[in-house]
């Protein structure tokens, strides 16, 4: 385990500097750890390149704005700063956060967020699988959870948020029932999302994803663009607890992990208590993928 004080257990970028992971500090007063008033990405790096760079900080830019944040850096620096952090860390595989946090009200100042001067931070630390890889071949077992998703009305979810009081709380249900994962529902009771992840079911060959409550996840479009190579219909829509229960796979995305899928739901056994083989074929396809160097933006200096 490297030490947190080195480069080599993580790098951040603030206020200007790079800074080893266990060094950087950030004011206790920020509206982004006192009122969740912050939006983020997380981009991963795979054998020493970025996968869809691009993609994450256009929707990182589409979140700063709809919270109505700007910073410094336009994408460009953006890029440099986040190969700052990973060269730093000298990471081949790496979990990288770009964070946008509302700030501070200066002392004497009306306490409006618009007059706040935002704050970005960025850093690299070693990869993170959210469903750790053992699990994933396994096929994870996932409950629904009791608590519902916060409404969209209130916390727009594809506006990346740190919002994630109901989703530690699924996370805590999923750990008392003795499984590995949750996924949520809103107060309709559609499906959402999880802690972290999209989620997909497989019926009769068809793939669905909910069209709604969930973040445009960056790994559910890699999803979307596979099926469509692999000719797999796919259809975005409104899904139900029902459509779990009845589901002949189910799967989830993320980019701290992949695509991951799962064997049982709230207890009932899907495939064979295995992960069935649309979901294995996307798994296969979104690393066959990256091995083929699509959507890669390589990091100089690493391996
Ligand atoms: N939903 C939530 C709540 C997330 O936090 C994440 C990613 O961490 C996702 C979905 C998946 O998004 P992406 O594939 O862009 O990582």
């Amino acid at each position: 385990m490297a030490d947190s004080d080195s480069f080599a257990a993580g790098a951040t970028f603030v206020d200007g500097d790079y800074v080893p992971i266990g060094r950087a500090a950030v004011s206790v007063l920020y509206w982004g750890f006192t009122k969740s008033d912050v939006t983020y990405d997380v981009v991963h790096v795979w054998r020493g390149a970025f996968f869809r760079l691009d993609d994450h900080l256009a929707r990182f830019a589409r979140s700063m704005a709809a919270l109505r944040m700007t910073i410094p850096h336009d994408a460009g620096q953006q890029a440099r700063i986040l190969a700052g952090c990973v060269q730093r860390a000298g990471l081949a595989d790496a979990y990288v956060a770009m964070v946008a946090t509302r700030g501070v009200p200066l002392f004497g100042m009306p306490r409006r967020p618009s007059l706040m001067t935002n704050r970005y931070i960025a850093y690299a630390i070693p990869w993170i699988d959210v469903i750790p890889v053992p699990v994933q071949e396994r096929g994870a077992h996932l409950i629904v959870a009791s608590t519902p998703r916060i409404p969209s009305e209130s916390v727009d979810p594809t506006v990346r948020n740190y919002h994630w009081g109901d989703l530690v709380q699924a996370m805590f249900e999923a750990e008392a029932a003795g499984a590995d994962n949750a996924v949520l529902l809103d107060r309709d009771g559609h499906v959402t999302e999880g802690p972290g992840f999209n989620v997909f079911a497989v019926r009769d060959g068809v793939v669905l994803s909910p069209d709604r409550g969930a973040l445009e996840g960056v790994t559910r479009q890699t999803v979307i663009d596979i099926c469509a190579e692999l000719g797999l219909e796919l259809r975005i829509g409104p899904m139900t607890r029902a459509d779990l229960y009845e589901a002949d796979e189910i799967f989830t995305s993320t980019t701290a992990g992949g695509v991951m899928p799962a064997a049982r739901i709230d207890g009932r056994i899907l495939s064979n208590d295995r992960p069935g083989p649309v979901s294995r074929r996307i798994r296969e396809t979104y690393w066959a993928w990256h091995e083929e160097g699509r959507h890669l933006t390589p990091v100089a200096g690493l391996v």
